[in-house]
């Protein structure tokens, strides 16, 4: 399949595996892009700017063909010092990034220099807008149904996706609760150019989490995420667990809520130490979308990517045959 996304990038299919801090290592992002996909590495998961080098080589040793770097500007526990992330990035030769989170714009001439096609996350028109204002080659509209941060706006992708494309003129990549190839063609009906898939590639067998993880995803409903740190502005979509839950409540009693009530609950090292490795799904906060709800199998990339396409295909078909 040929979108601008496919022709941009220099992938097979229009199918991109979104950073996932903990998750996107090598094995991973080289999986999805063997498969004809657009893997990403994400860069915060390594300690350093040097680990970072050292795992954008080992994923050009398991992959001859193009994969990405994700960089997330959040608030963190740890500083981090973004610059030189950037500048290893920028250094690899690595041709693609995705930055999420806060404007990337102080990175721009940088990745620019370095032949870097930019994919900013996006969960609103105005940070659409301005993604593509100053350079940004790619915007990934980030929908509310998504997992992690989907911003303070609350608008799903079936209202933001259509607005963004009436607005725009760069491709789009439509993420956020999607996982299957009939949501693929609807996104494409939207407005987008192809998409992009986190929870979805956490139930694969090349995901590097704990099985407990994976099973979870399947056994899941969609009501199975909950948002914690609204009362932060830091509103963060994970899995409804004990932890979770806890946080929530912490959240809900009066007066301000300080994050240093929540941190030793809700560390991304506890997440990955207790549950993406320890299988302990109930013991740390861990990131998923309402797209779980939808998930019944772990299959590996490859499967799943053909998968997609065979449905988008079926789907044209049989729902849509005068089209
Ligand atoms: P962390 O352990 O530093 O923080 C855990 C959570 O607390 C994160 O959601 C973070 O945004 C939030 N947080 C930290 N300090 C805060 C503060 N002072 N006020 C409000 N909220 C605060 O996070 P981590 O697991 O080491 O992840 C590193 C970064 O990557 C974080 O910014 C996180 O949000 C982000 N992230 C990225 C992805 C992705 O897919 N790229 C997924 C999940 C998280």
């Amino acid at each position: 399949m040929k979108t601008r996304i496919t022709e941009l990038l220099g992938i097979e299919y229009p199918i991109v595996q979104g950073g996932m801090q903990w998750v996107g290592y090598a094995g991973l992002a080289s999986a999805v892009s063997n498969a004809g996909g657009l893997g990403i590495l994400t860069g915060l998961t390594q300690p350093t700017p040097e680990d970072l080098t050292r795992e954008i080589a080992r994923c050009r040793e398991m992959t001859d063909r193009p994969f990405g770097v994700n960089l997330t500007i959040l608030p963190t526990i740890k500083p981090v010092p973004y610059d030189e992330y950037a500048q290893a990035i920028a250094e690899s030769g690595v041709k693609i990034v995705e930055t999420a989170g806060r404007n990337p714009e102080r990175f721009m001439a940088g990745f620019k220099a370095a032949g870097i096609k930019v994919i900013h996350k996006c969960t609103s028109l105005r940070h659409s807008q301005k993604a593509q204002a100053i350079g940004c080659d790619v915007v990934s509209v980030d929908g509310f149904e998504c997992a992690g941060h989907p911003g303070e706006d609350d608008i799903p992708n079936f209202v933001l996706l259509p607005i963004v494309a009436s607005s725009l003129s760069v491709p789009l990549l439509a993420s956020g609760g999607i996982a299957t190839g009939r949501q693929m063609v609807a996104a494409m009906a939207l407005g987008a150019d192809g998409i992009n898939m986190g929870t979805r590639f956490v139930a694969t067998r090349e995901a590097p989490v704990h099985d407990n993880v994976k099973k979870a995803l399947v056994d899941a409903d969609e009501r199975q995420t909950v948002l914690m740190f609204r009362t932060l502005k830091n509103t963060v979509r994970v899995f409804r667990n004990r932890v979770s839950v806890k946080v929530l409540s912490i959240e809900a009693k009066p007066g301000e809520t300080r994050f240093s009530e929540l941190e030793h609950l809700v560390s991304g090292t506890r997440g990955r130490d207790e549950v993406l490795l320890g299988g302990d799904i109930d013991n740390g906060i861990w990131t998923a979308g309402v797209v779980a709800g939808l998930i019944d199998d772990i299959p590996c990339c490859a499967a799943l990517i053909r998968e997609i396409m065979e449905d988008a295909a079926d789907c044209l078909r049989e729902r849509l045959p005068t089209c």
